[in-house]
Parts: structure tokens; sequence; C-alpha cells
């Protein structure tokens, strides 16, 4: 049972990562994130708050902080505010998630898991 309920069906949750592609905390939680202004897409492990920000470059990873004046994260590639401080709670997390499609667009394809690289992910 994945963590993370989208309402729509079509939104990723946490079982739908390449869990083998992100080295974190032992006890990896991941899901895919979608910045709703400007669609950049990254990787969160709410186990340890940890942000895989650049998808082309692992190695680069924030910690995301609540901004002082409303406690929402901001997207780490155009800055702006997450409307919900809880943005994986299930009455907005659709907001915050892409598609399968959206990933593979973002040429990202390579860190859909195993069920979804069949379809989306990149000829290797
Ligand atoms: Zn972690
Ligand atoms: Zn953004």
């Amino acid at each position: 049972m994945p963590d993370i309920k989208p309402n729509s069906s079509l939104l990723l949750n946490d079982e739908d990562v390449e869990y083998a592609h992100f080295k974190c905390c032992g006890d990896e939680d991941l899901v895919f994130l979608r910045c709703p202004s400007c669609r950049h897409i990254w990787v969160d492990c709410y186990e340890c708050d940890t942000w895989y920000v650049d998808l082309h470059d692992l190695s680069n990873v924030q910690h995301p902080e609540p901004s002082p004046a409303g406690g929402h994260v901001r997207c780490p590639s155009c800055g702006t505010a997450f409307e919900d401080a809880q943005y994986l709670s299930k009455d907005v997390v659709d907001k915050y998630l892409p598609t399968a499609e959206q990933v593979a667009d973002a040429g990202h394809g390579r860190h859909l898991a195993r069920h979804l690289r069949i379809r989306f992910g990149p000829e290797t």
C-alpha cells in the first residue's frame, strides 16, 4: 500500500520511483514532486526531508526549510512557495505530483520504477 494517496490515479506515488538509484537515509520513502508554478520535477525523501533537486545529478540535494513567514517550503527551481505546508496530505497532494508521462517528458524516465519504465522509460 502506498503512503502517498493522490486522488487521480494518473499521478505517481511512493511506489513509482526507482529506489535503487537513491542512496539516502537507509529508510527511503521516495516520491516525485512537481512544482505547480514552473513544472520542475524532483524527488522527495519524505522519511528524512531530503530533496533530490536535480534528477540529472543525484548528488545535488537540499533539505527544504519552511519559509519563516508561512511555514511553507519553496520550489528549488523557481522559488515559489507551496500553497500548502503539508503538501503530501491527501487533500492537496495532487497539486504537487507529476504523472509518469511528465517525468518521462522531463527526461527523467530512467528514475521511474520498473513497472513504469516498461511503458515510459528510455529504451536501454
Ligand atoms: Zn532519506
Ligand atoms: Zn517552481
